[in-house]
């Protein structure tokens, strides 16, 4: 029989619901109407989509946004999900085939824009089916609070009404309280069934820069990130018309979109956007809505947004993958002047209040020396009490010089074991654990200095390497490398103090664009495969593969398909549509290789997991994986976390009676003993609990990872000495 569970998996290809999914799915298979809140990229459609497919009737879902509703339907459709949309946009005879799969109870789901859904003929039809769910997206559109109200939207509620036996689900991701209050109110739902996510992101990586000379600004940040999909946001046209046509003339691919274009030259532009032809849109506040591209890396906001809730709006368009993105705001006092200077050319009074302290919120997070997420995330309600979130420009990017000895060590000791023969980029390779094959055919990978610089990103090693290089630590051989100079071997035999400034955002990470460590080669032939297959089929690349599932393919080098199955993002229908082709191209790549598939140790998992095992805790399933042989960044990777939650799954696991031997966690820390040491003692005075404050004790001086791996090692050694102790 079908389940919520192994439908997730094999439609949608996914091994386990986001946190709220599966109480939300709960919910609405026990008839309960259901509203849900949760931000872009949180997963609301999952949350209708499975139920429709558990009903024996129509799952009719009503959303304003025409582009979005298609979409959807076309990622449906490559999933092998019968689903249809009926707007204003479907051609007559389209129109008419769709309207009798309804009267065949052939969908599943049905897509409905609000004025198709209040004619009479839509009424009148599906007044003679079994509508078994009604779902509401966008649903703050039904209150006059939200921002973006919609007077049709009130007569879903008579709708509602038509349909007493359909259970229905109201979706947003609005975070303001009176907006959601007024939701239930209308909708009449109980008080009970509302379900909100935190509205963290914590894959955006948030940076405020000072403008300075934004266009300088910008070709550098693109520099960093070519070949990713992002936008730049402009206050207004004009400077988008310059922006855009100044990146085009320095060769970059670059569209305008704001509201004085033509419906179509906006209509083009967007697509091109969304097939992936351009990468970079740069745009006013009009483009966004209704843009379901779930693989967009960055957002630089050129001017300052209008407050922070168009801030977390547009920002939050980047990322809905759940792969790390990274968000800059240019920020100048001049254009903070230039909003107070519109403001008060408001006529009204009480709008002209509003928009100010809408500002001042705006700078109190744009002038903030603290996580950037506290005051994001207090405008909407929620209290952020990390130390240290690790993704903010005030959390990572110390402005004045810190003490960076041991990264030093790091790199000069790589340059020295690579023989002092190539240049920066090839240790940071190294340092980085990169599959390259120049690495691997000089046989780096077996240096104890590979991998072990994962703790930064490959553009702020860079820009410790040219720091290095400055303060005379290394210098040009004759074979163009670089070599280490007397001042280096200091540093490393007599631990001479480093001191150099991180204030550069961890780009590379996100260029990477995932936390596990996955072959670049084959994720981007993977990647150009899907767009000449996308471009074929006249649909965007993501309906084929996500990102994520192109790195996971990358990392675990499947080569059958249960291999591909088991692959996140991959379902049944997908594997049927691509699978071979995707098998036959990674084969390709991996003979000649000689790389293995790695995915059977999951298959096996899988095969012998039951379809619905909730009974087993996540951190107990993490555990036995790591102690089968697993290694840390395999579990990263296979479990879509990050490495400090593994690491709390593997500590829980211990502390919870699980067992894996000390050797196997002992290695995981590079830092030389001494330093091990120091955290050690640390652990025992403070405790190993909480982190934050011995990162500060320690003068930020150990990374946050050496600290989780530390405290791993830690915990291991106390269960090992308890359990000795325990033998009789
Ligand atoms: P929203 O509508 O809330 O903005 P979506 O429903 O578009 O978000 O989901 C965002 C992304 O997350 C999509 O790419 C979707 O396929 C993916 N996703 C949703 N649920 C899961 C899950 N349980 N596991 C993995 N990915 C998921
Ligand atoms: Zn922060």
């Amino acid at each position: 029989m079908a389940t919520p569970q192994s439908i997730l998996r094999s439609v949608f290809g996914y091994s386990e619901f986001r946190s709220l999914q599966e109480p939300v799915i709960t919910n609405l298979l026990a008839q309960r109407d259901t509203l849900v809140i949760m931000p872009t990229g949180g997963g609301k459609s999952l949350c209708y989509q499975v139920p429709a497919l558990l009903f024996d009737g129509l799952t009719v879902v009503v959303s304003p946004l025409i582009a979005l509703m298609q979409d959807q339907v076309r990622q449906l459709h490559a999933q092998g999900v019968k689903a249809a949309t009926l707007n204003s946009m479907v051609m007559r005879d389209d129109y008419d085939a769709i309207v009798g799969q309804v009267v065949r109870n052939e969908l599943d789901l049905l897509y409905l824009a609000p004025e198709t859904l209040f004619t009479d003929r839509i009424l009148t039809l599906l007044g003679q089916q079994k509508v078994s769910c009604l779902a509401i997206d966008e649903a703050h559109c039904i209150s006059s609070w939200g921002h973006d109200f919609r007077p049709e939207y009130r007569r879903l509620v008579e709708v509602r009404q038509r349909f007493p036996n359909a259970v229905c689900v109201a979706l947003t991701a609005t975070a303001t309280p009176r907006v959601r209050e007024d939701i239930q109110t209308q909708l009449g739902f109980s008080q009970g069934a509302t379900f909100v996510a935190s509205f963290d992101r914590p894959n955006l990586m948030l940076d405020v820069q000072p403008k300075q000379s934004s266009t300088r600004q910008v070709t550098q940040f693109l520099a960093q990130h070519k070949d990713q999909a992002g936008i730049i946001y402009c206050f207004s046209r004009a400077q988008v018309d310059t922006l855009a046509k100044t990146l085009q003339d320095q060769g970059y691919a670059a569209l305008p979109y704001h509201a004085g274009l033509t419906d179509d030259v906006r209509r083009t532009n967007q697509e091109r956007f969304i097939r992936d032809d351009v990468q970079i849109m740069v745009a006013t506040v009009a483009f966004g809505m209704g843009i379901n591209k779930p693989d967009i890396r960055w957002v630089i906001h050129h001017d300052l947004p209008k407050n922070i809730e168009s801030y977390y709006q547009q920002v939050g368009r980047a990322g809905r993958d759940g792969l790390p993105a990274t968000c800059v705001l240019l920020f100048s006092y001049s254009d903070s002047a230039k909003q107070r200077h519109f403001i008060s050319q408001k006529p009204d009074p009480h709008e002209q209040q509003v928009a100010e302290a809408q500002l001042r919120q705006l700078l109190r997070f744009a002038e903030s020396g603290d996580c950037r997420r506290k005051p994001l995330l207090a405008y909407l309600g929620e209290t952020y009490d990390a130390d240290n979130c690790g993704q903010c420009d005030n959390c990572t990017g110390t402005k004045p010089k810190e003490d960076v000895t041991v990264a030093a060590q790091k790199f000069l000791s790589c340059v020295y074991r690579t023989g002092q023969r190539f240049g920066a980029g090839y240790v940071i390779d190294v340092l980085l654990g990169s599959k390259q094959q120049k690495v691997l055919q000089n046989q780096h990978d077996q240096l104890s200095t590979y991998g072990i610089g994962k703790d930064y990103a490959r553009n702020q090693w860079q820009h410790l390497a040219n720091q290095f290089q400055q303060q005379g630590l290394l210098e040009r051989n004759e074979f163009g490398g670089i070599a280490l100079t007397d001042k280096a071997m200091q540093v490393l035999k007599s631990g001479l103090k480093v001191e150099a400034r991180m204030d550069i955002a961890p780009a590379a990470k996100q260029a990477k664009g995932i936390d596990m460590n996955y072959d670049e080669d084959l994720f981007q032939d993977l990647r150009q495969y899907r767009k000449q297959i996308a471009d074929g089929l006249k649909v965007p690349p993501y309906v084929i593969f996500s990102d994520k599932s192109l790195a996971e393919m990358a990392t675990l080098y499947p080569q059958s398909e249960a291999g591909l199955l088991s692959i996140n993002g991959v379902g049944q229908k997908k594997l049927e549509s691509f699978g071979a082709d995707f098998i036959q191209r990674i084969r390709d790549y991996c003979e000649p290789r000689n790389l293995a598939d790695k995915t059977t140790a999951r298959q096996q998992r899988q095969a012998s997991a039951p379809a619905h095992s909730p009974q087993k805790k996540r951190f107990e399933v993490v555990g036995e994986a790591f102690k089968n042989g697993q290694t840390l960044p395999e579990l990263v990777a296979e479990y879509q976390i990050k490495e400090s939650t593994a690491i709390g799954y593997l500590v829980k696991y211990l502390q919870a009676g699980g067992d894996y031997p000390l050797a196997m966690v002992e290695t995981l820390c590079t830092l030389p003993e001494v330093i091990q040491q120091v955290v050690f003692d640390a652990f025992d005075v403070e405790g190993s609990e909480r982190l934050g404050p011995i990162f500060q004790a320690l003068n930020s001086e150990v990374s946050y990872e050496d600290l989780h791996r530390l405290r791993l090692i830690y915990v291991c050694r106390q269960m090992d000495s308890l359990s000795t102790r325990n033998v009789p």
